[in-house]
């Protein structure tokens, strides 16, 4: 009798998972195959539908849409736990945020919290769109975690809450997987796309950790804010010869604002999923390789108190399976060693193979943080509390509201908020560091929550020397070396080093200041500046109103003052004022009546006749450029290579901008062999003569970064780029930030000091006889934060030339001015160029 009682509810229990169980179809019921069968793959509409199906039918899943994506496809969120913590949901959401701040609670509450607190896992499935594997593995896992009830899946289930995000940027996925399906049974399949696969940045969409351009990286914030994770995944694959799966720890150098508890844990839970894997028979796990833990582009979380881990998986073609002979690997994955103890032997490699090892490793991280619930809690109130108590200096970052582009100082100011950095306003004067600063200055104090990330992005880096052995080789960087936001930005900020008081307001959204319209009577027309972004947008905006603007070529007087060349003219006209009051209700641009003719050299600008060349090898800087453009609000059209090869380009353009791309992508494109014929082979030869025949006869061809080796090489310019002859040995600057000089007096360069900062990555160098050139660099020093080798090759050397040809013009710019949309104080070498190259020069 007495052992009845104890089965019987034990019975039913396990009929009721079971018709609970019964009720969830599994991803091969809903899709028709297995996750993972080869050459069968699950598109974004097919993974949303499931994931809202297994939302409805469990409920231990609860499914978000948390927006819409660039391309208007739902971005959703799976968050998973045990039906019971669902319910508490709320408690541990704020449990986390008060263990990420500990200004909030003493340390008893916090043990309190950390002993009844789950820790937050967050699984960022396939960033990289045609790197899939773990988008279809996602349904499999959350399918898993809803049915299942053995002993691990209970322990994930009670002990942690998973945001499983199973698509980071479901516009991809549709492309990728449409991609795959037409060209499946052909030559072409499992072939790359000809287009980005996120509309703006393809590939780059790992590199926006701290810019939050693109809407996923916000939605994917959102996400993450609410929650602050202690561990991030972030699901990637790699080259088919690589070893079967990377895992960290990562190599040297880590960003030295992240904290050391966090980068022991990243180890830690690196060589975890690692051990997990070997013991499961998964041959080819490496650890410490290649990938660093440098730029905070591609690790928001780890200024935010979570690891941030990196897993790669080697690729198969998409979803065809391919043949790896042991010989074809990479060196590093063929021998046994400390990072890679058990080498893959080669063979047949499969997206089945894929989703395995991926399904292993999240299994992993969730055993991880289930068993080591406690630690993960603790830590992460370390962290925050080291962070809120924090003496060693620099005390506080100041940011004065006397700028030369204030807008784009308050963009700065929104992305430390985005970023969750609290920012105050000084109510009254202070004095710090010696220096008086007056009401309205801003003040980033370093001691709080995320402190760390602040200061990551306002100081300047400095890039340690890493050499294995003394006398070895220096180990260059993995990626860019510089993030520092107020020179990328062009922003005054000040560095204070000790503590001092002021009377200060946390804000809580910081707002761009308004323009204003001084009017004069029976004005001829009105002034503004040429020294901000918002300047450039409000001449757009007056361009396509048809109204006459000019840039002043002189200094001039007027309205008792002097105007500095560059300076912006329109003409009056009946609505004029109304619309600059518009304008300036928006904008913070400044508009002034001018009591009578300016009396001045100007140039004349023409409505712009834009084009923006396309190539389809899918060029991410092509995209950053597009987004630029059409942020500033520059009319453009795209033109592609039946485009060029056609001619007759001044028909319908002054301007052809051709994005950092090869010489050989721009002429030859891709082979007929690896894609189909509409999009192979470039511009070819006819094209590049008509783009010789389109300057001779007026047009203008600006080249970013790379692409001036084609105008170079195809079009004979008296320009040499001196970096081609020096090795890397010799010369190699893979992304820092460096001090250049300008001709204030050249068109392109109005409305900047001499002294500017630019971007400089893998850049070429000029060596301009018969050409203008509008930026040199310095005759010393001119790193200002990252890495330089061979910095020498640099000095009086030429960053932006501009060429007579024919009667048009080429224009050089020989460094990423547009950088992934983050060099902000540069964005008008590119604007300047676009305007300059049509214009006349006129009296006014
Ligand atoms: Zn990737």
């Amino acid at each position: 009798m007495k052992k009845m009682k104890l089965i019987c509810p034990l019975l039913l229990i396990f009929f009721l998972i079971q018709v609970v169980s019964a009720d969830i179809q599994s991803p091969e019921q809903f899709l028709g195959f297995k996750v993972g069968t080869a050459r069968k793959l699950a598109d974004t509409h097919q993974i949303v539908e499931y994931f809202k199906l297994l939302g409805k039918a469990s409920d231990r899943i609860a499914v978000k849409e948390v927006g819409k994506t660039t391309e208007n496809n739902p971005f959703i969120v799976a968050v998973i736990t045990s039906a019971q913590n669902h319910n508490k949901l709320e408690t541990y959401q704020n449990y986390q945020q008060l263990l990420a701040d500990p200004r909030k609670i003493s340390d008893e509450q916090a043990e309190k919290i950390i002993s009844d607190g789950k820790a937050v896992v967050m699984i960022n499935c396939t960033i990289h769109s045609t790197e899939i594997g773990a988008s279809q593995m996602s349904m499999r896992l959350a399918y898993d975690l809803a049915t299942k009830n053995d002993r691990t899946t209970r322990e994930i289930l009670d002990n942690v809450v998973l945001l499983l995000v199973p698509m980071h940027n479901p516009d991809g996925i549709q492309m990728v997987v449409d991609w795959y399906r037409k060209n499946l049974g052909t030559k072409y399949e499992g072939s790359r796309m000809p287009w980005l696969y996120q509309k703006y940045v393809g590939h780059d969409n790992n590199r926006d950790w701290y810019m939050f351009t693109q809407i996923e990286s916000q939605l994917t914030l959102k996400v993450h804010n609410a929650w602050h994770p202690q561990i991030i995944v972030d699901m990637h694959q790699t080259s088919s010869r690589a070893a079967r799966i990377f895992v960290p720890p990562f190599i040297d150098p880590f960003e030295p604002n992240v904290d050391p508890i966090l980068r022991q844990q990243v180890a830690m839970m690196g060589t975890f999923i690692a051990s997990e894997l070997t013991a499961e028979g998964k041959a080819g796990v490496i650890h410490s390789n290649r990938y660093d833990a440098w730029t905070p582009s591609r690790a928001y979380h780890h200024y935010h108190g979570g690891i941030r881990i990196l897993t790669e998986v080697a690729s198969a073609r998409i979803a065809t399976p391919i043949t790896i002979e042991f010989e074809e690997l990479a060196n590093v994955a063929k021998k046994p060693s400390v990072k890679i103890p058990l080498p893959w032997k080669g063979g047949k490699w499969t997206l089945k193979d894929i989703v395995e090892y991926d399904y292993s490793a999240a299994k992993a991280v969730l055993t991880n943080a289930a068993r080591l619930r406690e630690n993960w809690l603790r830590n992460f109130y370390r962290i925050h509390k080291k962070a809120v108590t924090r003496t060693a200096p620099p005390y506080a970052f100041l940011i004065p509201q006397e700028q030369k582009d204030l807008s784009t100082a308050v963009k700065m100011m929104n992305i430390l908020q985005t970023g969750d950095v609290e920012i105050h306003k000084a109510d009254s004067s202070f004095t710090a560091g010696g220096k008086q600063y007056p009401v309205g200055t801003y003040i980033i104090y370093m001691a709080q929550p995320y402190g760390c990330f602040a200061k990551a992005l306002l100081e300047n880096q400095v890039y340690p020397e890493i050499r294995e052995y003394p006398g070895a080789p220096l180990k260059t960087p993995y990626d860019v070396a510089a993030h520092t936001l107020p020179l990328l930005m062009g922003v005054e900020t000040v560095q204070v080093d000790k503590p001092f008081k002021a009377n200060a307001v946390k804000q809580t959204k910081i707002d761009r200041p308004k323009g204003k319209v001084a009017v004069v009577g029976n004005a001829f027309g009105y002034v503004w500046a040429h020294t901000s972004n918002d300047d450039i947008v409000a001449l757009n905006r007056l361009m396509k109103k048809n109204y006459k603007v000019f840039w002043a070529a002189k200094t001039f007087k007027a309205n008792q003052k002097a105007y500095p060349a560059g300076t912006m003219i329109v003409k009056q006209s009946e609505k004029l004022t109304d619309d600059l009051k518009a304008i300036a209700k928006e904008l913070l641009v400044h508009f002034e009546g001018l009591n009578g003719r300016p009396g001045v050299e100007v140039y004349e600008l023409k409505p712009l006749r834009l084009g923006l060349y396309k190539s389809w090898t899918a060029s991410m800087d092509e995209g950053w450029t597009r987004w630029v453009l059409e942020q500033y609000e520059f009319p453009f059209k795209s033109i592609f290579d039946k485009d060029i090869r056609k001619g007759n380009l001044n028909k319908d353009l002054d301007v052809i901008i051709f994005p950092s791309i090869s010489k050989e992508a721009i002429v030859k494109g891709v082979s007929q062999e690896n894609i189909p014929q509409k999009y192979a082979g470039g511009i070819g030869r006819e094209g590049t003569a008509n783009i010789k025949k389109f300057i001779e006869k007026g047009g203008t061809l600006i080249t970013l970064d790379s692409a001036a080796e084609f105008a170079i090489r195809h079009l004979n310019l008296a320009v040499q780029d001196s970096s081609r002859k020096l090795t890397r040995k010799e010369f190699f600057i893979p992304g820092s930030i460096l001090k250049v000089l300008t001709d204030k007096n050249h068109p392109i360069a109005y409305g900047y000091e001499k002294e500017t900062a630019i971007f400089f990555r893998n850049s070429p160098v000029f060596q301009a006889e018969g050409a203008s050139s509008v930026i040199n660099y310095p005759d010393s020093n001119s790193l200002l934060s990252g890495w330089v080798n061979g910095e020498k090759y640099l000095f009086n050397k030429s960053a932006l030339v501009d060429a007579a040809f024919g009667k048009g013009k080429i224009i050089l710019i020989g460094f990423p001015a547009q950088y992934r949309a983050q060099s902000h104080s540069t964005f008008r070498f590119l604007f300047n160029s676009i305007y300059y190259a049509a214009a006349e020069l006129k009296n006014l």
